[in-house]
């Protein structure tokens, strides 16, 4: 067996993966149709619905009185706002791992300063 497909065998066992937001990013495009010219519309209208069928899914749990969430339903509907959030990067013309770390960069410095909590985009 070769290293990168042990490498694999072993992430996928482990639960995991190697996969890097740029190489997400690149291949979440392969799979986009949308009319370019109603590209902002679509993808923001699509994150908005799928951010809302996680939602929906914690909501029946309140429904129906469960306690334990289907990690693979859940993890399929964040795939799916992934897919919306890499597709909207891409057509702003931004790399999804440089808004990872402008977000993991801004929420360090929120917490350092004490500004986690509260509200407004600019704390
Ligand atoms: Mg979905």
């Amino acid at each position: 067996m070769n290293l990168e497909i042990e490498a694999k065998e072993f992430l996928r066992k482990k639960n995991m993966s190697n996969i890097t937001a740029t190489e997400y990013q690149r291949k979440a495009k392969e799979t986009a149709i949308f009319p370019a010219d109603k590209a902002l519309e679509y993808l923001s209208l699509g994150l908005v619905g799928e951010a809302g069928e996680v939602a929906n899914k914690v909501k029946k749990l309140i429904r129906d009185k469960k306690v334990l969430l289907d990690t693979t339903v859940i993890s399929s509907e964040i795939g799916d706002v992934l897919w919306y959030c890499a597709m909207l990067a891409d057509y702003l013309d931004v790399n999804l791992g440089k808004i990872m770390d402008d977000n993991l960069d801004k929420l360090k410095s929120r917490k350092q300063r004490g500004t986690l909590g509260g509200t407004g985009d600019n704390r």
